[in-house]
């Protein structure tokens, strides 16, 4: 690593801590995956380690790092855990799933994003992420149960599908709320009979949208 990627790396790690993301595992899963991998090519490629979120193709967004760290920590994945993540996008969420996960199924509306994440979760050798082109509100029944699920676009309330498809002991993190206002993300844990919520901070993220896209 040169000194600027070096300087660069540890800004991008004390404005994490600095903004609520203080799960050392979390932080270790940020500290290997390059947000710039996700981003390269793109518009905003040398605004890769800035705390914001970027525009990427089919008009969505890569998720703020702090956003991003946020919602793994809440989600306290574990080594043997089967992760569902809805709204592949970048890829990036993913791969950092990926290294603390067993297993990752992300679904994404646009078949581009996902050919252009695969091609990265290739690259890296990410061999325990499986990215598959379709509707996520539905969830992904023949795979289910999942010990976690994540959503990374914002429906009005948590999808039925997707609450069904959670384990016992399970744990969601989402986005709700209507999509051009502030959004408040969730966590939904699956108790032995029925569900146990809790709010963790206003977020902003792209609307949860039903069907596929058209690229
Ligand atoms: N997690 C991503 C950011 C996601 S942006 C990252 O790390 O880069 C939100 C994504 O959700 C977009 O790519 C959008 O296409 C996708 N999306 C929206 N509605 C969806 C649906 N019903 N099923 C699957 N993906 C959906």
């Amino acid at each position: 690593m040169t000194d600027d990627a070096a300087e660069r790396q540890m800004q991008f790690l004390f404005t994490l801590r600095s903004r609520g993301v203080t799960d050392q595992r979390t932080l270790e899963a940020m500290e290997r995956i390059d947000r710039g991998d996700f981003v390269r090519g793109g518009l905003f490629e040398d605004r890769a380690y800035d705390d914001v979120p970027l525009t990427i193709s089919c008009g969505q967004t890569i998720s703020q790092p702090t956003v991003v760290g946020i919602m793994t920590q809440a989600l306290n994945v574990q080594p043997r855990d089967k992760v569902l993540e809805i709204g592949t996008g970048s890829g990036y969420q993913a791969a950092i799933l990926s290294l603390l996960a067993r297993r990752v199924y992300t679904i994404d509306r646009y078949r581009r994003l996902v050919a252009q994440a695969r091609e990265i979760f290739d690259r890296l050798g990410l061999t325990n992420i499986t990215a598959i082109a379709g509707d996520g509100s539905f969830g992904l029944s023949d795979q289910a149960p999942f010990d976690r699920i994540i959503v990374t676009a914002a429906a009005e309330d948590p999808p039925g599908p997707l609450l069904a498809q959670l384990r016992i002991g399970g744990i969601m993190v989402l986005p709700v709320g209507q999509s051009d206002t502030v959004q408040r993300l969730i966590r939904v844990t699956r108790l032995e009979r029925g569900y146990d919520y809790d709010e963790l901070c206003p977020v902003r993220f792209v609307p949860l949208i039903e069907g596929m896209g058209k690229e």
